[in-house]
């Protein structure tokens, strides 16, 4: 059975008045219990994250930081958005979502975490709408649990994964792989094991082939163990964040093909949701569900 990571907490929302919609999670789990792709038993509710393997990828004065809300204004100002209890311990279950995900996946195949894909969180600091990279956290747990020797983060949201090409720069057993718009946030690119850059209004055809070009020839190369799964929607060209001009039925295409691949090569992968900022919600609500769809559909 698909196992999907839940916490009623993952709805908490931004204060009155922010630009991005956030209930989009509650959303996602709404639609697919009401089309009945998933039962109330696929779900499971995390818990927090213990610090211990938070402080595996930030450091003690960030984490610190964070927990007695002391972040400086400056940096809250990159966050985006005001901190608040709440958010700290919403962002410590998401992160614990992603790193069950991974369990589960070393076990099932795949799981999917309604929420996390933060690569915009570093060591030290957060910025884009990302406080702790849930993903970093994970593949480190993973590691230092002995449960993966080579990890290959597959970040297809629209953005760079600028945080976790820096957390893992020193990491040989972890490979960042990050196909993002080129004119996208962040304009100062980090250094990922590899970055392709999709140029400003590319379509389905062209952004497909580059990854049907490069995803095999990382597998081969980089012979992983495990896989991260950042889905992002912010491909979709309603998204008023992102500059590509994916359909929604690219991006259906983009995740059956990631799919695809980690069965074909037998790998577990674990995916978390990233960004989504199309004007209607529908239309990100309907693109992260597709993720969802396939992957019961080819798993279960
Ligand atoms: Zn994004």
């Amino acid at each position: 059975m698909l196992k999907v990571a839940y916490n009623p907490i993952y709805r908490h929302p931004l204060p009155e008045g922010h630009r991005f919609p956030m209930s989009k999670y509650e959303l996602i789990h709404d639609q697919l219990l009401y089309e009945g792709t998933l039962r109330p038993e696929n779900f499971f509710s995390p818990r927090p994250v213990e610090d211990r393997w938070v402080l595996g990828v930030h450091t003690e004065d960030y984490v610190r930081r964070l927990k007695t809300l002391t972040v400086p204004p400056a940096m809250i100002r990159r966050i985006g958005f005001p901190l608040s209890a709440g958010l700290i311990s919403r962002e410590w279950i998401i992160t614990q979502g992603t790193i069950d995900c991974s369990l589960i996946a070393r076990r099932d195949g795949v799981a999917l975490n309604v929420a996390g894909g933060t690569h915009h969180a570093f060591p030290d600091r957060g910025e884009g709408f990302c406080l702790l990279n849930d993903v970093a956290v994970a593949a480190s747990y993973l590691l230092e649990n002995g449960l993966a020797r080579k990890i290959l983060i597959i970040d297809l949201d629209v953005h760079q994964g600028n945080g976790t090409a820096v957390i893992f720069r020193q990491e040989p057993r972890v490979f960042t792989f990050s196909m993002h718009g080129r004119d996208n946030y962040p304009l100062h690119k980090e250094t990922s094991d590899l970055d392709i850059e999709i140029p400003t209004g590319t379509t389905d055809d062209p952004y497909l082939n580059r990854l049907y070009d490069t995803i095999p020839f990382l597998l081969k190369e980089q012979k992983p163990d495990f896989l991260f799964y950042i889905s992002g929607v912010d491909i979709l060209e309603t998204d008023r964040l992102g500059k590509l001009k994916i359909s929604r039925d690219g991006c259906r295409q983009r995740d059956a093909y990631i799919f695809g691949e980690a069965l074909r090569a037998g790998l577990p992968i674990a995916v978390s949701m990233g960004g989504g900022y199309s004007i209607r919600i529908a239309d990100i609500v309907e693109a992260h569900c597709n993720t969802f769809r396939i992957a019961e559909k080819l798993y279960f």
